[in-house]
């Protein structure tokens, strides 16, 4: 969850508050019907009373002491140990109160270190779940023992019949685990909607090229992969932007960003609908089309080359830019033998030849095979 432990902190101990405050509300409502009455034990009224408004006071001193202490740069690391182990006090005191081994207690207990362990560091959960464990163990041990009352809410009479024979014992137990599990629901929710966007995110960081928006070289390494998988024939465009430095040299970094921008824009607007264009790096641009057929490809290079070098970028009323691309084709025509590292290494060779034979144009690969001698090292 990406909110600080401020923030954290002070929902969960107004939570906790919110909690205990209903702890007093079913006590005034068992106390206002009759029939109720019997099963509550009237001898714990004010004990039970004073700990609870001590306790709802004191989850509204923690929120006030974090709000006034957060400039605190070390405070940030100590508002977990106090949240935690605060209100995990008062939750033993109220466990203790319904029954230490309860079915609210005990499913309470175990909610609670869920949210605990999705809201904090686990250290500091563990740090504090422990000795509150122990706490609880004790308490176990003591009530077992006699030495402490067992659930000294509820009356004698209660306690001496099957509690799950109990109507209001079984909707007591209700009253006091719902909030907590709605607390944790909504806790979950919030987390999970998170989760799910941040998800999205790393989704979009991981194929999408920052810069100009379109997909990355691993999305459409990805895609080849795809394809070849599908045992599906395809052809590759690389293309590369001629004497790119120059225009660094000349208008500045920035500039030249924004060229690859367009050229980003004009590339996408000028494949066909099935087929994808991503950033290859640097300056060069790579273009997947689908079926393998070297003359479709050819022509969605020549396409794109003529598209490019007719955009003009204005950068003022005096100055404007162009620029030309040099293109290389090469189509798996059996995708079952051709490896997708052989297809970019022949798309390159055509490049090569592009560039070499001056710049501004398409090749492909059919034509390298008379040049043998063109050397490509390029990976995917
Ligand atoms: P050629 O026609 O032989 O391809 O010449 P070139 O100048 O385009 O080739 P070279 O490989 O020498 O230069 C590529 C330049 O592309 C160098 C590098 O600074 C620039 N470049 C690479 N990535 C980016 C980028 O993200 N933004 C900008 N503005 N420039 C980039
Ligand atoms: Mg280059
Ligand atoms: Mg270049």
């Amino acid at each position: 969850m990406n909110w600080s432990n401020f923030k954290k902190c002070s929902l969960v101990l107004l939570l906790g508050a919110i909690d205990v405050f209903s702890w007093i509300l079913w006590w005034y409502f068992s106390q206002g019907k009759t029939d109720i009455q019997q099963w509550i034990n009237q001898d714990f009224y004010q004990t039970y009373l004073s700990m609870l408004s001590l306790a709802t006071f004191g989850f509204f001193v923690f929120i006030f002491l974090i709000w006034s202490l957060n400039k605190i740069a070390f405070m940030d690391k100590i508002i977990p140990y106090i949240t935690i182990a605060y209100f995990g006090l008062i939750f033993i005191y109220g466990a203790y109160c319904i029954g230490i081994s309860s079915p609210a207690s005990i499913a309470g207990f175990v909610s609670l270190i869920t949210v605990g362990l999705v809201l904090f560091e686990r250290r500091v959960v563990y740090l504090t779940i422990v000795p509150i464990s122990i706490f609880i163990l004790i308490s176990i041990a003591l009530t077992l023992t006699g030495k402490i009352a067992y659930a000294p809410i509820f009356s004698e009479k209660l306690l001496t019949m099957p509690l799950y024979k109990n109507e209001f014992w079984v909707y007591s137990m209700l009253y006091f685990y719902i909030p907590i599990f709605f607390a944790s629901l909504v806790l979950f929710e919030i987390l999970l909607s998170q989760w799910r966007k941040r998800e999205k995110m790393i989704e979009h960081v991981s194929i999408i090229d920052p810069l100009t928006g379109i997909f990355n070289r691993r999305k459409i390494s990805e895609n080849i992969d795809m394809l070849k998988q599908q045992q599906s024939s395809f052809a590759i465009v690389l293309l590369d932007l001629d004497y790119f430095k120059d225009i660094n040299d000349k208008y500045g970094h920035d500039i030249g960003d924004i060229v690859l921008q367009q050229v980003a824009g004009i590339l996408t607007e000028n494949i066909h609908e099935e087929d994808i264009v991503g950033r290859f790096g640097g300056e060069e641009f790579i273009i997947l089309t689908r079926g393998g057929q070297l003359v479709k490809a050819i022509d969605i290079a020549e396409r794109c080359r003529k598209a490019i070098e007719k955009q003009v970028i204005l950068l003022d009323t005096h100055r404007k830019i162009s620029i030309t691309a040099s293109f290389g084709v090469a189509a798996s025509i059996n995708p079952f033998i051709i490896t997708k590292e052989e297809i970019i290494r022949q798309a390159d060779q055509a490049l090569y030849l592009a560039k070499k034979n001056g710049r501004n144009q398409v090749r492909h690969f059919l034509e390298i095979k008379i040049i043998p001698s063109i050397e490509s090292k390029r990976v995917i």
